[in-house]
């Protein structure tokens, strides 16, 4: 579903990545760890085309991310995109949030639109919350919103970029259970994260990244189970963090 093929990208003279080569393919869950600085969030944003890069090849379901002929705002609504930091709407309704991309790019009627965001937010336990503004909810709250919302576009694939790390300690579960249910019914997903519970329940694989590369792509049971034979990276990065 996603072909990453020998992408290097630099913010002026600085490389930021370097020959990243991986894959997702339909209803895998792929966790991408690393320490800070590594690359993740700039290779999840090279992915949805929110950043360009110099060299190698993108494709999500066939289409080029780097062809100039391809329609970034259809591609982009092909690919739900969960940040840090949940960037709704402040001015618009929880419902609103949920259904102005469903009117304005895939062109459904205000009526089919209510109708999907309202069974997304009961899929969130959000929709007793339809009619409040984002302000009025927690961070949590906030977050299962915007997977709600990024749903809402029907995805063939899902991006999160450590869609907990800003959260409340107490938070973070909720968004997680959301998240381990969607990659239970099937989502492919490409996920920056340092939930290494949320990573054992779900991951097929994991890929750790270190200094703009990928020094590990495996499967999730090589990852963990078998320290030994980790990089020294990867080694130090997992004894810091579980
Ligand atoms: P991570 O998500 O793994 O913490 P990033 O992808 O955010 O890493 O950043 C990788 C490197 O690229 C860091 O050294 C960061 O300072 C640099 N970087 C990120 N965004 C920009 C930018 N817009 N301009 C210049 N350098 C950037
Ligand atoms: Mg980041």
């Amino acid at each position: 579903m996603i072909e990453i093929s020998h992408v290097d990208k630099s913010y002026g003279a600085f490389q930021v990545l370097t020959d990243c080569t991986t894959q997702v393919r339909k209803g895998e869950v792929v966790v991408v760890c690393g320490p800070s600085g590594s690359g993740k969030s700039t290779l999840i944003k090279c992915v949805n085309a929110l950043e360009p890069f110099q060299r190698g090849r993108i494709t999500i379901d066939g289409v080029s991310v780097g062809d100039p002929k391809t329609d970034l705002n259809k591609l982009r609504a092909r690919v739900g995109m969960v940040f840090q930091h949940f960037e709704l709407f402040p001015h618009l309704s929880i419902e609103d949030n949920l259904s102005i991309a469903q009117v304005k790019v895939l062109r459904r009627s205000a009526s089919e639109a209510r109708t999907a965001s309202m069974a997304l937010l009961q899929r969130v336990g959000m929709r007793a919350h339809a009619h409040k503004f984002p302000s009025q909810l927690s961070g949590g709250q906030q977050q299962r919103v915007a997977i709600a919302r990024a749903l809402a576009m029907n995805p063939v694939a899902m991006l999160f970029d450590e869609p907990t790390s800003a959260l409340d300690p107490e938070m973070v579960n909720e968004v997680l259970d959301v998240m381990v249910e969607l990659a239970r019914e099937g989502m492919t997903m490409m996920c920056v994260t340092h939930e290494m519970g949320f990573a054992r329940k779900v991951a097929n694989r994991v890929i750790f990244m270190d200094r703009g590369r990928i020094v590990e792509d495996c499967a999730k049971e090589e990852f963990f189970g078998n320290p030994a034979g980790r990089s020294d990276r990867a080694r130090q990065f997992l004894s810091k963090i579980l």
